[in-house]
């Protein structure tokens, strides 16, 4: 029974973490919130009571933890010295490339193999197991990475070196940002001009604006059951977590010199959403800022 450490459960590790439980393999789980914890136990995970009790005897250790910060100190303070060197680190959050190239260098140093592994789907696809993983790490560890990820996976890409896989993560949400902003002035637009949004939804779904905001995200509720806009914004991806997202994409198009002007108004626009009040609700919620609906 492969033993896995698992760090971080919440809206989307909980789900990831239950999965490697329900594929008969041994989870140690970590989080500091106890009720998700308490989750993870109810999913068939053993609940630790420190990330180094965690990581004790894992093979394989899997972060899934908000920002670069956490990830850094909780590798530098608690992974590194902890883990056995045998063990396989994979960190799938999302966060800076330079943090992760930082926290890669710092375990090829200590004697481990590492792997970034930044995670697009959701919550729905975390529950389900059916991610898609974008993997930065030495290419002899991919089949490790990619073996270690399976029962939470429905397609591994190996994106090239440390921090590849976070270049990818974070181009891939810029254009997600963008698109659910485009999605949700169109959908405003529609209800102005007597259009049924869901009407709309069917039409531009088997149309040119068909995009995964729209068909299988969609903000206005209704047409995609499992998506958040069904209740109330509730879990999913927090307007927070896609704010950060499109900081480091600017962040590093300003550090690279390449040109993102649409991302630089999508963070704009977050950052105002967020400022509201509403950085805890899902990304979709904005929606309701063109609308001029909000509660
Ligand atoms: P979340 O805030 O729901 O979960 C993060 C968890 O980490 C929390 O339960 C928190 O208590 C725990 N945590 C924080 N510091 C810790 C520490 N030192 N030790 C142990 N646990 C600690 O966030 P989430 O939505 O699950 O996102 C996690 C990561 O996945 C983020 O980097 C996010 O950008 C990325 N992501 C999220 C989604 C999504 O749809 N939610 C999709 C793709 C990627």
């Amino acid at each position: 029974m492969t033993r896995i450490a698992f760090i971080g459960l919440g809206n989307m590790g909980g789900g990831m973490a239950a999965n490697q439980a329900e594929a008969q393999r041994a989870v140690m789980a970590f989080d500091l919130s106890k009720p998700a914890l308490e989750k993870a136990q109810g999913a068939g995970c053993s609940a630790a009571d420190s990330v180094a009790a965690a990581v004790k005897d894992a093979e394989v250790v899997i972060t899934m933890l908000p920002a670069g910060p956490h990830v850094r100190q909780v590798y530098a303070e608690q992974i590194l010295p902890k883990a056995p060197k045998t063990a396989l680190l994979i960190d799938c959050s999302t966060i800076d490339v330079e943090s992760a190239r930082a926290v890669a260098a710092q375990a090829k140093a200590a004697g481990f193999r590492f792997a970034d592994a930044p995670v697009s789907g959701g919550t729905a696809a975390a529950e389900a197991g059916t991610l898609a993983f974008m993997v930065g790490c030495d290419e002899a560890d991919f089949a490790a990475v990619e073996e270690a990820l399976k029962p939470m996976s429905r397609v591994t890409l190996r994106a090239g070196d440390h921090g590849a896989g976070q270049a990818a993560k974070i181009c891939n949400n810029m254009v997600l940002g963008i698109s659910m902003i485009g999605v949700c002035e169109a959908l405003a637009l529609a209800e102005k001009l007597g259009l049924d949004p869901v009407k709309f939804h069917e039409i531009s779904s088997q149309s040119s604006g068909q995009c995964w905001s729209l068909t299988s995200y969609c903000p206005w509720p209704g047409p995609v059951p499992a998506a958040p806009s069904n209740r109330n914004y509730e879990g999913g991806f927090a307007t927070a977590m896609m704010l950060k997202d499109l900081k480091l994409a600017q962040e590093a198009a300003a550090k690279s010199g390449a040109a993102a002007p649409l991302g630089a108004q999508a963070e704009g626009l977050y950052a105002l959403f967020d400022r509201l009040g509403y950085g805890g609700k899902d990304f979709s919620a904005i929606l309701n800022l063109f609308r001029g609906e909000l509660t």
